[in-house]
């Protein structure tokens, strides 16, 4: 009989953590030591617990380079010392921070799931108990050898369990808040969890984590009549690299305003990752005139990345290395299970 699995719970804020104040009505986070309380079938789990919560709960909109710094940290602290971790975080920068610690936590052997709520898990009709029951679940399950069963970073929202850096949000109000339309579930949780999962190399390397995330980038989203004028100065030096959102399989107009502003900043040496605004299918540069353009002055294609992962994957390159060639060399591989290969 192998020993109870042990699971670190990390509250970093967010719905799921709130209570609705009786005098006020308003919103307000609990103290996470007495999580049990609110969730006594935590105590029937065969699991036990080591709670970490943020000081300072924030909501997602919070969230940045500095709060995922101290994420990660807090993982490393805990990590030689337990199973498996779930994350307890506001649902709507979920994907970003769920991406971003994808990235930042090199060689994981061990699950990360992050949960969240559509409603309080103080509300009767909350969401919450459950995504954070089966999480907990998801987090301590081994394989019959003692492997974790799912050693990455994931989300578990509404009965689905999905690659942390393949999903989005995508709703403000089902439960069913998050879709990964280019990779399919690894979970899904019906009377019984039901796992699809790829096959886990063994690490050699030991577990460390990336602190320094760039920062200095930007994303642009692109419309039908779209004045670049008012977007000069974004193309300025200080920032390193733009990730666009084009139509499509990656295609934009033949502006020639915009098409001169990428042409000089790619010569300046900035980076352009183009990325559909479409929730499902890749890019696929050349394949239309409109992408024509891309492909001649070497703008990376982001493939079928989201947005959120092809932001925090060139934060982390960026963070990482200087040289342009080892970032795009980087850039190009799968690092984390990120991008489909040949797609
Ligand atoms: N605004 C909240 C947050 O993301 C919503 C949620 O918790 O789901 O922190």
């Amino acid at each position: 009989m192998q020993n109870r699995p042990k699971i670190c719970l990390i509250y970093t804020g967010g719905t799921i953590g709130m209570i609705k104040d009786p005098e006020t009505a308003a919103l307000k986070s609990f103290d996470f030591e007495h999580l049990e309380e609110h969730i006594p079938e935590l105590h029937r789990l065969n699991v036990d617990f080591v709670i970490d919560a943020f000081p300072q709960p924030i909501d997602s909109s919070e969230m940045n380079p500095e709060q995922w710094k101290k994420l990660a940290n807090t993982i490393q602290k805990h990590y030689e010392s337990v199973d498996g971790f779930v994350v307890l975080h506001g649902s709507d920068t979920m994907a970003f921070t769920a991406s971003a610690m994808s990235f930042m936590l090199e060689n994981l052997s061990k699950p990360v799931v992050f949960t969240g709520s559509q409603l309080p898990i103080g509300t009767i009709r909350t969401d919450g108990k459950e995504n954070l029951i089966t999480a907990v679940e998801i987090a301590a399950a081994r394989h019959a050898d003692g492997r974790p069963k799912v050693p990455e970073v994931s989300v578990y929202f509404e009965y689905s369990l999905y690659r942390g850096n393949r999903c989005s949000k995508v709703s403000a109000n089902q439960f069913e808040a998050f879709r990964s339309p280019n990779f399919p579930e690894l979970a899904v949780a019906g009377v019984e969890i039901s796992y699809r999962l790829p096959d886990y190399s063994v690490l050699q390397k030991p577990f460390t984590i990336w602190e320094k995330m760039e920062s200095n980038i930007a994303l642009i989203k692109l419309f039908p009549g779209m004045n670049w004028s008012h977007y000069t100065g974004l193309f300025s030096l200080k920032v390193k690299a733009i990730v666009l959102e084009t139509y499509g399989s990656g295609n934009a107009s033949g502006d020639p305003t915009f098409q001169k502003l990428i042409a000089d900043f790619i010569d300046r040496g900035g980076i352009v990752v183009n990325t559909t605004q479409c929730l499902s299918g890749s890019v696929q540069q050349g394949k239309y005139a409109t992408s024509g353009f891309f492909q001649r002055i070497k703008v990376w294609s982001g493939k079928d990345l989201t947005t959120e992962a092809a932001l925090t994957k060139l934060m982390y390159l960026l963070g990482k290395f200087t040289d342009r060639n080892e970032i795009e060399k980087w850039f190009q591989r799968d690092l984390r299970g990120e991008v489909s290969v040949g797609s």
